[in-house]
């Protein structure tokens, strides 16, 4: 079956645009992330909606929907009150399902306020892909923010189909169960046909979770909840990368130059890279002192390698991120005080969001990928720098409890908590031979490539019935982000763009 006459209605909390606007005219550039890129093209041939929150200050939302009026695809945002928005995302999604998915217990804040205004918001979402969905259209729900809706959708409208993909891990029944709605929560999701999760441990979580928590019966060898009349399906579908925009990036000249330049003006035998949202899922700050240990066992030689670490500005208004935030700005400090020499200095850390190219000159720059968070659903900045190293150079070490281990068997593999075997597997990164090295990234990149985000695109969608050719999905050279496209439809005057109202 092919997606036929269906239309896509896509949900997820962040649009696929952002405007700005510039000398008095709205320009609306395309996000960047795989996802987007995947997805429109999809949204392109099928048509359809892709709704969205309103994140833009009040004062700049008008319009509050844009709409493509070449074609089908329309882009309805949602603006909600500041303070409905600010429960329902810092509060219930950054503050209660973030943490307790990743296992963070002690960062929650179970706050009845956060999940009376979460399900509100996702009650806006919910009414607003029942207007736009026709009967036979498809409800595609992304991630965590928006867990109730597939459950709030059967209830308006029982014939849609809905499926659901949740970005983030799902943890372990018990502790899941510490959460105040965790019932409320598994019981909106099962709303979905088909709930797709990035690995098969994190598929086991939920399916033993409606067990121990709902008391349904479940059929792990089908992946499959028996919940009231309804089967809903259980899959792991592991998300890849935007392979093509970062394969074509590290063979561009400018790339190279840039990567080139770096190397040069670090003026090291070895570039070791971290890149991460500030997010304390991401072990930044561990990995800091487990290259502290680094550094002191192999004091001799220190100035021959450079850790590079981007942190990019994260839930700024979160506490526990403006603390972390404190505490990696001051441990990079104390690191580079206590061991510099002369002008070396031992970790060159930024705290700023990068363009695309110069994440990929960094990625082709970096002989060692040291990521390594506490808990992390997939990690895809693993498989950009695998997709970067055209050259099967580079070394990628990765931790046991990021999703992307799972598909990454010859990468280092190390827990990140253990900050002894990081130091020496770091060790035995920088001294792997040019062999072993080529070996490994040569497997890597075979899976890699070959699992990219259109297959991820075209993989979901088939396990939900449709199947997409490949040419319904984007698969030419990488389009830059960031950089306002389509003007003709997307760049009008101010107060002049077509508009339809959300509510
Ligand atoms: N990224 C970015 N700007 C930066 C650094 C990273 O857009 O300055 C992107 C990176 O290319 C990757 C994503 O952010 O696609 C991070 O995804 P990942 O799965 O590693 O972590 P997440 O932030 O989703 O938890």
């Amino acid at each position: 079956m092919r997606l036929g006459p269906s239309r896509l209605i896509i949900l997820s909390n962040r649009g696929p645009y952002t405007t700005a606007v510039v000398r008095r005219r709205v320009v609306a550039r395309r996000s960047a992330g795989g996802l987007v890129a995947a997805l429109e093209p999809v949204l392109r041939s099928q048509g359809g909606t892709w709704i969205a929150w309103d994140d833009r200050p009040p004062g700049r939302r008008r319009p509050p929907a844009l709409t493509d009026e070449r074609g089908p695809f329309s882009l309805r945002l949602l603006p909600f009150s500041e303070a409905a928005a600010s429960n329902y995302y810092h509060g219930f999604s950054n503050r209660v399902l973030w943490p307790i998915c990743h296992g963070f217990l002690d960062k929650c804040r179970f706050d009845h306020v956060f999940f009376r205004d979460y399900m509100r918001c996702n009650l806006e979402f919910s009414r607003a892909a029942v207007r736009e969905a026709s009967r036979r259209d498809i409800v595609w729900v992304h991630d965590y923010h928006l867990a109730l809706v597939p459950g709030q959708v059967r209830t308006l409208a029982p014939h849609l189909r809905t499926l659901l993909f949740w970005h983030i891990p799902f943890p372990p029944a018990w502790v899941f169960k510490a959460m105040p709605w965790a019932r409320e929560i598994l019981e909106g999701m099962l709303g979905a046909d088909l709930i797709g999760f990035h690995t098969q441990d994190y598929v086991r979580h939920f399916l033993e979770s409606c067990r121990v928590l709902l008391g349904l019966p479940v059929n792990e060898a089908r992946g499959e909840v028996q919940f009231g009349r309804r089967h809903p399906r259980i899959i792991a579908c592991p998300i890849g990368a935007d392979v093509e925009a970062f394969d074509t990036l590290a063979r561009r000249p400018g790339v190279l130059l840039k990567a080139h330049q770096l190397r040069k003006s670090l003026g090291v035998d070895q570039i070791v890279l971290g890149v991460d949202r500030l997010d304390y899922t991401k072990g930044i700050l561990e990995r800091f002192l487990a290259y502290e240990i680094f550094l002191k066992k192999h004091s001799q030689n220190r100035s021959r390698q450079v850790l590079v670490q981007v942190a990019v500005p994260s839930r700024t208004r979160v506490h526990d991120y403006a603390l972390l935030r404190r505490q990696i700005d001051e441990t990079a400090g104390r690191l580079n005080a206590l061991y510099a020499e002369g002008s070396w200095v031992p970790i060159r850390y930024s705290y700023r969001s990068i363009s695309r190219e110069s994440l990929a000159a960094l990625y082709a720059a970096a002989d060692v990928a040291l990521i390594t968070p506490l808990r992390d659903g997939m990690n895809l900045v693993a498989k950009e720098y695998v997709a970067s190293h055209t050259r099967n150079d580079g070394v990628l070490i990765v931790s046991e409890l990021a999703g992307a281990a799972e598909e990454m068997e010859e990468a280092l593999i190390v827990n990140p908590y253990d900050l002894e075997k990081v130091a020496d597997t770091l060790r035995r990164a920088m001294d792997m031979t040019l062999k072993e090295k080529t070996e490994r990234m040569q497997a890597l990149r075979s899976r890699v490539l070959s699992r990219d985000i259109n297959w991820w695109v075209r993989e979901f969608l088939r396990a939900a019935g449709f199947s997409l050719a490949r040419s319904d999905v984007h698969r030419g050279a990488a389009r830059p982000a960031g950089v306002p496209f389509e003007p003709a439809a997307w760049i009008q005057p101010v107060g002049r763009l077509g508009v339809r109202e959300a509510n």
